[in-house]
């Protein structure tokens, strides 16, 4: 085993072999009973036999297991990298870690709630002063003005709890379907979507399981293929498969346990 998988393994807690799946495709269409018509195969010219493909459902129960499978074998114990204590600290986080990495955003954070523990802390902090204190997150004025937004909204709607639905979350400001399925599926345990990052994005249009071009599109995708006891690790495997494996720029194929299945144009191997 390259000593490249050793190590992403050994990250993620693995204590099997994730080589255990079939290296093959997906099954064409023919291969799974499906008979074809012996004249109209006869009557086709070989140039056009050459050009058809195996026709592949890329989300067939079977295909899906097997995904669920790699990922679980991968990452059985995947978190939320995000540093929190409580979902206040974890909605804060989540709003400062948008175009910025969470180690980024770790960095920043215990300091920030050490000098303000509660959401009346931030409902009362001017925005320059919290702008100087998050500026390394990037998009630091839309951010601080949110967080203020949000910590106010919970202080006078919410009795400065962090609510538990998602048509409620949704009424805090900066505050979408990914912010609100990450805080309410980790904080609170409660599965109301699937998380769609970037990398999430990406692996499920690179996997196929969903041609969509927006996040919303692609959660409402994965939503209908992912069973809902699984909706909140999915998201949590998802990321770490997007950082230690399928990587933006150059993803790690050669180690990929779901490269037998994977039919991706950015593949390198
Ligand atoms: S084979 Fe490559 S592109 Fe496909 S899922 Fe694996 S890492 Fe991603």
């Amino acid at each position: 085993m390259p000593s490249k998988m050793k190590s992403i393994k050994k990250q993620a807690g693995v204590t099997r072999t994730s080589r255990s799946l079939s290296r093959e495709r997906p099954a064409p269409a023919s291969e799974r009973g499906q008979e074809t018509s012996t004249a109209s195969a006869a009557s086709e010219t070989p140039a056009l036999r050459r050009k058809a493909k195996p026709k592949v459902d890329y989300t067939s129960p079977e295909r899906l297991q097997k995904i669920f499978s790699a990922l679980d074998e991968l990452f059985p114990q995947a978190q939320c990298a995000l540093r929190h204590e409580n979902a206040f600290q974890l909605l804060v986080a989540t709003i400062l870690s948008a175009q910025c990495t969470d180690e980024r955003v770790n960095k920043v954070t215990p300091g920030l709630f050490q000098k303000y523990p509660t959401p009346q802390d931030f409902a009362a902090l001017p925005q320059p002063a919290l702008e100087e204190e998050i500026r390394s997150t990037g998009f630091f004025r839309n951010k601080a003005r949110n967080i203020i937004g949000t910590a106010t909204k919970l202080v006078a709607d919410f009795g400065a709890q962090v609510p538990r639905t998602m048509e409620e979350m949704l009424t805090l400001p900066g505050v979408a379907r990914k912010t609100a399925n990450v805080v309410l599926g980790t904080a609170y345990g409660i599965p109301t979507g699937v998380v769609v990052d970037t990398h999430v994005f990406r692996i499920a249009n690179r996997l196929k399981l969903s041609k969509q071009k927006t996040p919303e599109k692609v959660e409402q995708d994965l939503i209908k293929l992912v069973p809902q006891e699984r909706w909140i690790s999915f998201g949590h495997q998802m990321i770490w498969f997007g950082r230690k494996i399928c990587q933006a720029r150059k993803p790690l194929c050669a180690t990929c346990p779901l490269e037998f299945t994977c039919d991706s144009r950015d593949k390198t191997v």
